[in-house]
C-alpha cells in the first residue's frame, strides 16, 4: 500500500514535470530553448538568406538617406563568442525591406555593412521594415567574425501579429525593442559558434 502510494506520488511528480516542460516548450514556440551560451543569450540560430541578399553592400552604419520614409529604428548590441568574449572587427551586413515591404534589388537602399568596435559593439540606424506577403517583419543580417564562417540570420520584432503565422519565425531571434526619441530603440546580442555557418 505504502509502495503503491509512493509510486503514485512518483508518477504524479513525473507528470507534473512533463506538463511543465511541455508548457515551457509551447511558450517558446514549440521547441525547448538551448542552454544559454552566454548569460541569457544562447548561440544565435541561423536562418535562410532568402532571395534578396546582394553582395558588396556599402560600408555604412546608417541606412538613412533622403527619401527613406517610415519609423526610425536604432538596433545596437554586441557580437560575442560562445565563451562570452566580445568579437572586435566582426562584419555585420544588414539588408531589409523598406517601410512598404519592398526591397531595393537594383541599388543598395537599406543595405549596408559595418564592423564591430574594440568592445564587439555594433549600431545600425535604419527604419522599421514593412511586412510583405508571407513574412512577418524582419531584418536580415550576415555576421562574420574575422577568419570565421558567416552566420546568416534574421532579427524579428516582439508582439507582431504576423510572427505566429510566419513558418520560419524564431522566438530566439526577437530583438528587445522600446520606444525612444523619434523612433524605436532595439537591442540584440549575437553569439557566434565557430562550428556553425559556412565559409565565404
Ligand atoms: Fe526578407
Amino acid at each position: 500500500m505504502k509502495e503503491q502510494r509512493s509510486r503514485r506520488e512518483f508518477l504524479g511528480a513525473s507528470a507534473a514535470l512533463v506538463i511543465a516542460l511541455a508548457s515551457e516548450a509551447r511558450a517558446q514556440g514549440g521547441r525547448p530553448r538551448p542552454t544559454p551560451a552566454c548569460g541569457e543569450y544562447g548561440v544565435t540560430h541561423p536562418q535562410t538568406e532568402g532571395p534578396y541578399f546582394k553582395p558588396s553592400s556599402p560600408m555604412r552604419a546608417s541606412l538613412i538617406e533622403p527619401g527613406i520614409g517610415g519609423t526610425r529604428i536604432i538596433v545596437e548590441g554586441t557580437v560575442l563568442t560562445t565563451d562570452c568574449k566580445p568579437v572586435p572587427r566582426a562584419i555585420l551586413d544588414f539588408w531589409q525591406a523598406d517601410s512598404q515591404g519592398e526591397y531595393d534589388n537594383t541599388g543598395f537602399r537599406l543595405r549596408g555593412h559595418q564592423l564591430t568596435d574594440d568592445a564587439g559593439r555594433y549600431r545600425l540606424e535604419s527604419v522599421v521594415p514593412g511586412n510583405y506577403p508571407g513574412r512577418t517583419r524582419h531584418i536580415h543580417v550576415n555576421v562574420q567574425a574575422p577568419g570565421q564562417s558567416v552566420l546568416t540570420t534574421q532579427l524579428y520584432f516582439p508582439g507582431e501579429p504576423g510572427n505566429q503565422r510566419d513558418g520560419i519565425f524564431d522566438p530566439d531571434l526577437v530583438m528587445k525593442v522600446r520606444d525612444g526619441d523619434g523612433g524605436k530603440l532595439a537591442t540584440f546580442v549575437f553569439v557566434l559558434d565557430p562550428a556553425q555557418g559556412r565559409r565565404r
